[in-house]
């Protein structure tokens, strides 16, 4: 019997104007392969995971076969690109649809790699499984972590080689995600559209993803509020885990608050502000520290694209964008405090919770402590023999801290669980990552990478098999480095 695959598509995005977009099919490929599936994600989709393996499904992930209801196409955004305006689109990627899962949510169905576009610019439109794989499995471990992200379905190898300083195997990723809209794609209407135009695609977001402000009195300004709101709450929760995006350009910023575009992000080893993974970031624009006020800066680029909606008069309607950006670091400021408050176990507020918070912190950075390390041995209460944890500094600070949690009604019990929920046992190593991807590419052993994403699946669990999997690499010369 034939199992139906469940492709269940829709396409609002088809049905906005022309300029918005480039119909067009994803260039087929010689010989497609599925190295990776993600069954629970295919499931909540109302996909299934079989029949997705099938040579008919595996012809949809490949960009071979386009499924019933699906209206592929490119689409049009521009970006602030380390702070320079461009004109952009998606060059690699077609929407194959939005898929209308069994609970009535609507997520983006998207090829990556899928072939040359309108947008393409001068790249080939193809992506190398090495970095197709690395989205999937920081991705998902993002989404193990209970960070806002777009994810990854499934990774298949195309047959066909892709030219960088060395032949690479091709690959196309599908991502889903709640949508694709980004702050690059207001700019782009902003900048080269009508002011009907910018209407037709605030109006549609709000539909897809602020339905409850929808009917407010300023729905435009509420807009812009909602989405400095799930931007402070993103990055905060980046921050809290020491997640580094690496290329936080304003077409890399969701209106829908997901983290999206896994390329040259890592995770923090040792608390510094000023850390950098990205090969091109030389000015350290995007460095660990600099991430929030990032996200404001980008964010005010989203708000001068809704200056036309926000007021028929230009200097109230700058006044109120000014004021709702101004909200930002406060809100931002906010989440990060209650989310450092819980990584030390602490209930109540305290005026001098953020100098306990600050200290810690400072010391980290002076030690060159493990960030993710340092909050789970606190967590277990099991100071592991590091350089920080030997100090009378950190001893003074600890007795501070102690008397802290006494200060509070919960019992230590309590503490000791809302620290494991709040510290993850792992985070993606570097070394991990690239070992997997390594095994995978180089010698075409999955296992590594099937094991890695395992332990990554259950970052709070700490199991003692996650033991392993969150030591940090040893010292090495050479600075971990990460391509777009
Ligand atoms: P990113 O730095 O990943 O945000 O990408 C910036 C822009 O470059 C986007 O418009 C991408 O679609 C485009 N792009 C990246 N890689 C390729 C490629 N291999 N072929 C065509 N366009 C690409
Ligand atoms: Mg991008
Ligand atoms: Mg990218």
């Amino acid at each position: 019997a034939i199992i139906e695959t469940g492709w269940n598509l829709d396409n609002s995005y088809a049905r906005l104007p022309k300029s918005f977009f480039t119909s067009l099919n994803p260039a087929p490929v010689r010989s497609p392969k599925l190295i990776i599936l993600n069954d629970p994600l295919a499931t909540s989709l109302g996909l299934n995971a079989q029949a997705l393996q099938s040579n008919d499904g595996l012809a949809v992930l490949a960009g071979n076969r386009i499924p019933k209801g699906a209206l592929p196409l490119a689409q049009a955004y521009a970006g602030h690109q380390f702070g320079h305006f461009t004109m952009l689109g998606d060059g690699r990627a077609l929407l194959i649809g939005e898929q209308i899962t069994p609970l009535g949510k609507r997520f983006d169905i998207q090829l990556k790699g899928s072939g040359k576009t309108p947008y393409s610019r001068r790249g080939d439109g193809r992506a190398a499984l090495g970095p197709m794989l690395r989205e999937y499995i920081i991705s998902e471990a993002m989404h193990a972590l209970g960070i806002a992200t777009t994810r990854s379905l499934a990774v298949v190898t195309t047959g066909e080689s892709i030219i960088r300083e060395t032949d690479l195997p091709g690959a196309i990723l599908t991502r889903v995600a709640a949508s694709h809209l980004r702050v690059g794609t207001f700019e782009y209407i902003a900048k080269w559209g009508t002011v009907e135009e910018l209407q037709v695609l605030a109006d549609y977001t709000l539909k897809r993803h602020f339905p409850g402000v929808e009917s407010n009195e300023s729905p435009y300004l509420s807009l812009l509020q909602e989405v400095i709101k799930r931007q402070a709450v993103l990055i905060a929760k980046w921050q809290l885990v020491g997640f580094i995006h690496g290329v936080m350009n304003t077409d890399n910023m969701t209106i829908s608050g997901e983290t999206i575009d896994y390329g040259p992000c890592a995770f923090m080893d040792a608390y510094d502000p000023a850390t950098v993974f990205s090969s091109i970031d030389i000015q350290g624009r995007y460095a660990y520290g600099n991430q929030p006020r990032i996200a404001e800066w980008n964010l005010s680029r989203f708000a001068e694209t809704l200056l036309p909606l926000l007021h028929v008069n230009q200097g109230q309607a700058v006044k109120l964008a000014q004021n709702a950006i101004s909200d930002f670091a406060g809100l931002y400021h906010c989440n990060w405090l209650v989310g450092m408050r819980a990584k030390l176990g602490i209930f109540n507020e305290e005026l001098q919770d953020e100098s306990l918070i600050e200290d810690l912190l400072s010391m980290m950075q002076k030690y060159r402590a493990d960030y993710t390390n340092t909050f789970r041995a606190l967590t277990f209460d099991k100071p592991e023999d590091t350089v920080l944890f030997g100090t009378v500094e950190f001893t003074q600070w600890h007795e501070l801290w102690q008397a802290r949690l006494e200060r509070q009604q919960e019992p230590k019990a309590s503490s000791q669980q809302l620290m494991r929920n709040s510290n993850p046992a792992l985070i993606p190593r570097n070394h991990r990552v690239e070992e997997a991807l390594e095994a995978a590419v180089k010698q075409g052993d999955y296992s590594v990478m099937e094991r890695l994403l395992d332990v990554l699946s259950t970052p709070y669990a700490h199991s003692p098999e996650q033991g392993d999997y969150s030591t940090p690499a040893a010292p090495s010369t050479r600075p971990y480095r990460t391509f777009c």
